[in-house]
């Protein structure tokens, strides 16, 4: 399978790591309510995921993390190996 074709798949795991992270702050109002329990174990799921997440974002080549806080629309070679990751006409 080519890169470009494997990236496709892992670019997902950027979006999921993003998303566990922007949900944090939504756990403070559990922590504020009687469900302080439920929010703290929620936000340690939540900072796992992003974590988690983040570290399976990698060049498919030479599996060097990625930053996810790049703009996939900047991300069209690897940094590191300089494969292609993603079609330049995509965007
Ligand atoms: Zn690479």
């Amino acid at each position: 399978m080519n890169t470009i074709e494997e990236f496709k798949k892992i670019k997902k795991f950027r979006t999921w790591s993003w998303i566990s992270i922007y949900l944090i702050p939504a756990t403070f109002f559990l922590i504020n309510s009687k469900f302080k329990f439920i929010g703290y174990l929620l936000m340690l799921l939540l900072i796992f995921a992003g974590v988690y997440f983040s570290l399976k974002y990698k060049c498919p080549a030479c599996n060097t993390r990625l930053d996810t806080r790049v703009f996939l629309s900047k991300l069209i070679y690897c940094p590191k190996c300089s494969v292609q990751l993603q079609e330049k006409d995509n965007y």
